[in-house]
């Protein structure tokens, strides 16, 4: 069976255009350009990674809202540095039906200034704080760059949780639970990401400060995959979001807001793929296990029955399952699937029957063993876990290998992936390294910043390292 065209390790970006559409992921065919259709298998797909960001926000307390999709003018140009940040990339609605708008509305690029005005309603007393809600809704930003399936796109799959807090000190706690979520997500999703806190000149327009969730692409390049924003009163006195406190007097609120895409997609695509198509982790797989049916004529009863029996087992463990049984060769069906990175084929035929067996072949590694029907649940769950570690494993090791600490930019300029140099925290001096490097600043790391070299532009001495790296 042929692999897909382009190889992985050849040219990543283009077996990443390949894949996105062999796998039935999304069609680029739509007439607006960035704004790609969502087939059913990409669908379900981003469903179960949206499943496991809403369990995150249930257990810690956040309430799911649906804001409308058009906001007025005059609610967006209330706070100055956001207007900067956003102007530039927002879709206008100038006309309804035959009449031209006495206000003109835009498109939600992310939707503060569409909730900000109804929470300056909502929240009255200090009773009414924290508020933690969060939406999953699509948002548009007009991209002038060149568009990429899941990475660079104009209508974008987008989660946003916004909340408001009594004092700056309950919103850093809030901050403390959000980069506590990113840890749980991203184990289920095998992604190994890195924290920084984005420098000033770099920070969301209207944020107090950033920091950015960014793994580490085959290609070298980094992914920003979310941001987490403190944005203390900076929204909350042009909005005017207040509350009575305990002993009656009036104070603003703070707020922070926390920001995910379908990069994600674009990230467990392009971080687990391989030659011969997606890996799916287990946790989000839409078909975590599909079982094949090895056919010979006239003995196709038993085998669907048992194939079937398998699948009802499965089911009632909560496994998600398939039996495959289309007329084309098992070898057509193998290669249909490893495309579409399912973690776990079954194969059963007549003489697995006769020897109460069934075949396991991991999608991760190729191993192949057979097991004993009666062990089968337990051992598919066992598997599962293990190829979720395998994948969380080997991305590490990648990242791992390509996150260099070094305090000479001669030295910085040969490696590939992420590196760390010694910063004066100046702009100036991070701006030159941008340059000399042909990277990007990605921010000061969260935690381990006790830096005591000097600063390799200027020569002073460095207060923390910057990060700087190729990103999408
Ligand atoms: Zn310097």
């Amino acid at each position: 069976m042929p692999e897909t065209k382009i190889k992985k390790t050849d040219d990543f970006n283009e077996w990443y255009n390949e894949i996105v559409e062999l796998a039935d992921l999304c069609d680029k065919r739509y007439p607006i350009k960035g704004m790609n259709v969502w087939r059913p298998y990409g669908w379900k797909l981003m469903s179960h990674v949206d499943r496991l960001i809403r369990e995150e926000m249930i257990k810690t307390n956040h309430h799911e809202v649906c804001f409308p999709l058009l906001i007025p003018e005059s609610s967006f140009k209330k706070e100055e540095e956001h207007i900067e940040g956003f102007g530039s990339e927002v879709y206008w609605v100038t006309h309804a039906g035959l009449n031209e708008l006495e206000e003109r509305w835009l498109l939600r690029p992310t939707s503060e200034t569409a909730m900000y005005p109804v929470f300056s309603l909502w929240i009255r007393s200090h009773a009414d704080l924290p508020l933690k809600t969060f939406q999953i809704v699509n948002t548009f930003r007009y991209e002038t760059k060149q568009t990429r399936a899941f990475i660079r796109v104009r209508e974008i799959h987008f989660f946003e949780a916004h909340t408001c807090h009594v004092d700056f000190e309950d919103a850093e706690n809030q901050v403390k639970e959000d980069k506590e979520i990113a840890d749980r997500l991203f184990k289920k999703l095998s992604l190994p990401y890195i924290l920084s806190k984005r420098p000033d000149w770099d920070k969301f327009a209207g944020a107090f400060y950033t920091i950015s969730i960014d793994v580490l692409m085959p290609s070298g390049r980094t992914l920003q995959l979310g941001s987490i924003h403190q944005y203390k009163d900076n929204f909350s006195k042009p909005y005017e979001i207040s509350y009575e406190t305990e002993d009656g007097t009036h104070a603003n609120c703070h707020q922070t807001t926390y920001g995910m895409s379908e990069r994600i997609l674009g990230a467990l695509i392009g971080i687990h793929g391989d030659n011969k198509g997606l890996v799916m982790p287990p946790e989000v797989a839409p078909v975590q296990v599909v079982v094949i049916p090895i056919i010979f004529k006239g003995k196709e009863k038993p085998v669907f029955n048992a194939c079937d029996a398998l699948c009802k087992k499965l089911g009632e463990s909560s496994i998600r399952s398939h039996v495959d049984k289309r007329d084309i060769t098992p070898g057509n069906k193998y290669y249909n699937w490893e495309l579409k990175g399912v973690p776990l084929r079954i194969e059963i035929g007549p003489k697995d029957l006769e020897k109460k067996e069934i075949v396991i072949v991991r999608r991760d590694n190729s191993d192949k063993r057979s097991v004993s029907q009666e062990s089968s649940v337990n051992v598919i769950k066992d598997e599962l876990d293990k190829i979720s570690k395998n994948l969380y494993g080997n991305a590490k090791k990648y990242l791992d290998e390509n996150m260099h600490r070094v305090n000479d930019i001669k030295k910085a300029k040969n490696l590939k992936g992420i590196i760390e140099l010694p910063w004066c925290g100046t702009d100036d001096c991070a701006l030159k390294i941008e340059d000399i490097l042909d990277g990007n600043t990605l921010g000061e790391p969260i935690e381990d910043v006790k830096c005591i070299d000097t600063c390799p532009v200027c020569g002073k001495s460095a207060t923390t390292w910057m990060r700087y790296a190729k990103t999408y």
